[in-house]
């Protein structure tokens, strides 16, 4: 199996390559030359198999450098039952008829991020043996919050590597600052920059691809990669879990093998709906992926009309992973859905970066409605939704999953089609205990610290309060660094020492 850009299709390069590059060097996403495809028999041979041979059978056929002891030992130590709290790993739960929720929020930092970032330090330092003679990996992460705390939690300690974490200073959760700045471990470092998500990223992809600064960093021996769903072994990791709901769907005697699913998937950097597409592609009966959004609906308006158009109001909602109006990874839809056609992709993301839009043809937005369905909705419906399933089912689901939810059930209502669905949980209800407390009690949560909330949500509703969370509490924050999004390149000097 190789892999190309998004932006050049004559460069041909390995998966160990591909994920310890992290980004091609011209810009581009690294995709893979061609889809595996698996028919019913083989997805029906998975039915029996744990989340970690699921996790292998999917994954070899992606990495073909990796050897299966190899695989075996990366897989193995991301998936073990005590850094996640469900021994399936990531559990599907029926809520009521045809409506599942599939809990990708188990592992060590309550988010779904921990499903990919897990394994991406086992397969980067694997990937390095094979590609990167010696060199320290250097990881630069933009986090709009959960990414940040998965990816320190995931390198931490981990040897011949450093990771950098830059968040907006305002746009992520009292949680999810706190989960960065008390974080553990030699080789890391958190810093918030004046900006928001978007400004973020825009600075840490304009440093990967900065000659200059790459060529410093080479004198020492160091190397520049991405924990972000740029990287392809961030991405692979979570075609995995679209077969094992498959899987567990049968097992659960919610459909039979061959049967259609639609799978509905809360989405900001387009990269879990993304390796959704994946597993469609490879031969998993999905028949829609439904893209939601909050309020920052910059995907509902793509998907509905073939424009992109990012200049517009940014909200800063209660589902702050979300908060994101460039959505990296569609680039690499847009290269599948117009067959592989890299000259289009570079001019449309030149136009991205120039002009904040584009538009595509008529035939290619069709192509992809006939995949995709999107929709969005507001914080009040987000809380209300939120509200009604708890009353009713007893079942809590954080903010960015309520989003998904809402838009499934108005998806339902628009179209009549109510086949067996997946909806992504992406992150634990006591990750955002404050809103979600709020949505529970009607507007009318006390006025309490972080911590105290988390309580007073269990104490309101039952449900599990997660061990890693409930530990900040006796943690001192080690970072406190906040500079501009102008001054990043000379915080990662400092950071690295150079
Ligand atoms: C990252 C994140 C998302 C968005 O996922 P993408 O792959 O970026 O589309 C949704 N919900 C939560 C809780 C997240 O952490």
């Amino acid at each position: 199996m190789l892999y190309t850009s998004t932006r050049d299709k004559s460069i041909k390069v390995k998966s160990a390559q591909a994920i310890a590059q992290g980004i091609s060097a011209e810009g581009g996403l690294f995709v893979p030359c061609e889809i595996p495809q698996f028919s019913i028999d083989k997805i029906s041979s998975m039915v029996s198999m744990s989340y970690i041979d699921r996790a292998k059978t999917v994954l070899k056929e992606y990495l073909t450098d990796f050897s299966e002891e190899e695989l075996d030992y990366c897989v193995k130590g991301a998936y073990s039952v005590d850094k996640f709290s469900s021994k399936k790993i990531a559990p599907t739960v029926n809520i009521d008829g045809n409506k599942n929720i599939l809990e990708l929020w188990h592992g060590p930092t309550c988010a779904f991020k921990d499903m990919a970032l897990q394994l991406l330090p086992y397969l980067m330092t694997v990937s390095a043996k094979k590609t990167a003679d010696g060199k320290t990996i250097v990881i630069l992460v933009a986090t709009s919050g959960d990414t940040g705390k998965a990816a320190l939690e995931g390198f931490k300690d981990v040897d011949h590597t450093k990771i950098l974490v830059f968040y907006p200073v305002d746009g992520v959760s009292p949680m999810q600052k706190l989960q960065m700045t008390t974080q553990e471990g030699n080789n890391v470092s958190v810093c918030a920059i004046n900006g928001n998500f978007d400004d973020a990223q825009s600075a840490v992809k304009a440093i990967f691809t900065n000659d200059d600064i790459k060529a410093q960093l080479a004198e020492k021996k160091m190397m520049f990669s991405s924990a972000n769903s740029i990287n392809w072994g961030r991405l692979v990791p979570q075609i995995v879990y679209y077969f094992s709901a498959y899987c567990d769907l049968i097992e659960m005697g919610k459909i039979k093998a061959g049967d259609e699913i639609n799978a509905v998937v809360p989405t900001g950097n387009f990269g879990n709906i993304l390796a959704g597409y994946y597993a469609k592609m490879m031969g998993l009966p999905i028949k829609t992926l439904v893209c939601a959004s909050n309020s920052n609906n910059v995907l509902t308006d793509f998907l509905k009309t073939g424009t992109y158009d990012r200049n517009r109001a940014f909200y800063t909602t209660t589902s702050p992973s979300m908060d994101i109006l460039i959505s990296s990874n569609l680039e690499r839809l847009l290269y599948h859905m117009s067959g592989c056609d890299d000259t289009l992709v570079k001019d449309l993301m030149t136009k991205l970066s120039k002009d904040g839009k584009y538009t595509v043809s008529d035939k290619l937005i069709s192509d992809i409605q006939r995949v995709f369905d999107a929709g969005y909705t507001s914080e009040e419906n987000v809380d209300n939704t939120i509200k009604y399933h708890f009353d009713k089912y007893k079942y809590l689901c954080d903010t960015h999953t309520a989003v998904a939810v809402k838009v499934y059930d108005e998806y339902v209502k628009e179209t009549g089609d109510d086949i067996p669905t997946v909806i992504d949980s992406t992150a634990s209800p006591y990750k955002f205990s404050a809103s979600v407390l709020n949505a529970v009690l009607d507007g009318n949560a006390p006025e309490l610290d972080e911590f105290s909330m988390v309580y007073e949500l269990n104490k309101v509703t039952g449900a599990e309060i997660h061990k890693p969370l409930a530990s900040l509490k006796s943690k001192s924050v080690r970072f406190t660094n906040v500079c501009n999004k102008e001054d990043m390149s000379q915080m990662v000097f400092k950071l690295l020492d150079l």
